[in-house]
């Protein structure tokens, strides 16, 4: 599957706040939202008043972008989320938070989503013992993820770990970042999923018009 390739701080500026797509520098006073607070391009500090329709869109862009996942996958899990029995929303959100790659980022051994997506890629990653390089495999409850003994010897996971303490910890898994592993417990809750804040009702509305 595709992914998005330019450049990631324009998005955040585009939305209005930090997504966290750089890792160590999204913390630090270079991040670009905090130096340039408002949109890119010449028009970026012109008033517009955003109508309903782009108030809708700019949400669906938002959590597509915090997640990493173009707009043809994207909308197959909205399609996927409208079919299963709890509310579209959140299954959504469910369905986005239980991606190999997120989870990775989540359980601390990426600073990025874009970072943890290579690390699956590149075949660093195991689920009960088994390699497994799919980005949007969904993860299960009972299921344990593990490093492979070349990714926990990387510099860059290493540094992911010691930033990692800085972020929200989630609480649908058991991470033991000492040993690299991590064990799904359940779905992840919604509580869990305010960083950065996303108002799914917006992205649902968006797609049911
Ligand atoms: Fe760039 Fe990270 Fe700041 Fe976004 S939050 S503008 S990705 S440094």
């Amino acid at each position: 599957m595709a992914r998005y390739v330019g450049p990631v701080c324009k998005l955040c500026r585009r939305e209005g706040m930090k997504l966290y797509l750089k890792g160590e520098r999204c913390y630090s006073e270079k991040c670009s939202v905090t130096r340039r607070p408002y949109p890119p391009g010449q028009h970026g500090q012109g008033r517009v008043k955003l109508s309903e329709y782009a108030v809708r869109l700019r949400e669906k862009q938002k959590m597509r972008r915090i997640y990493g996942v173009l707009e043809r996958q994207f909308r197959i899990y909205y399609h996927d989320a409208n079919r299963s029995k709890g509310r579209t929303g959140e299954e959504m959100l469910a369905i986005l938070e239980r991606r190999l790659d997120n989870a990775i980022y989540r359980g601390g051994f990426a600073a990025s989503r874009a970072e943890a997506r290579q690390v699956v890629r590149h075949g660093h990653v195991k689920i009960n013992g088994k390699r497994v390089d799919i980005p949007s495999y969904q993860v299960r409850s009972g299921e344990k993820i593990e490093l492979t003994d070349n990714a926990r010897k990387f510099g860059k996971v290493g540094a992911a770990i010691a930033g990692a303490e800085k972020r929200n910890q989630a609480s649908w898994f058991e991470v033991d970042r000492a040993n690299f592993t991590m064990t799904i417990k359940g779905a992840p809750p919604r509580e869990d999923l305010n960083e950065p804040e996303v108002r799914e009702q917006l992205v649902v509305e968006y797609y049911s018009r």
